[in-house]
């Protein structure tokens, strides 16, 4: 009897996986509802990172930040990037030549084929672009909006 109640209950959880994860968004690590969001996040850093909106270039607090230290994920604080990293491009937004941990930052193609989109893994936070310049080196313009800034290390 009990034996058959685990196939039955096997059988019934595998036939209903692949429905239940059908059309349904990417599940991450750190999940909050949209209201949670809001409560959690300033306006700005909310039209950011949970509506892919884009900061205006020279208003966020890092295009600029000459400072030694780590940016995180202004959502779950997962590290995105450090600031040997961090170049001076005069885009306006800050700007990175390379992720400090690969495992923390998604590449999602983009719908009209420049560059690529990129977001936190840990939580889905939509970060900003990816691109190559001329000489195909790689370019991480992120909103600051998207960041906190850890001074140090
Ligand atoms: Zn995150």
């Amino acid at each position: 009897m009990e034996r058959r109640q685990f196939l039955q209950f096997f059988l019934a959880t595998s036939l209903l996986g692949p429905v239940l994860t059908q059309g349904q968004d990417r599940r991450y690590l750190v999940e909050k509802t949209d209201s949670e969001w809001k409560r959690i996040l300033t306006p700005e850093q909310y039209f950011v990172t949970r509506q892919k909106g884009t900061e205006r270039a020279f208003s966020g607090k890092f295009w600029n930040n000459r400072e030694k230290g780590t940016y995180r994920c202004v959502c779950c604080s997962a590290e995105l990037f450090r600031s040997d990293a961090q170049v001076d491009n005069g885009s306006g937004w800050p700007t990175f030549t390379k992720v400090a941990n690969p495992r923390n930052v998604e590449e999602r193609e983009t719908q009209t084929g420049r560059g690529k989109e990129l977001s936190c893994s840990r939580c889905g936070a939509y970060l900003g672009q990816l691109t190559q310049d001329g000489s195909a080196r790689l370019k991480y313009t992120i909103n600051s909006a998207a960041l906190n800034f850890e001074r140090g290390k």
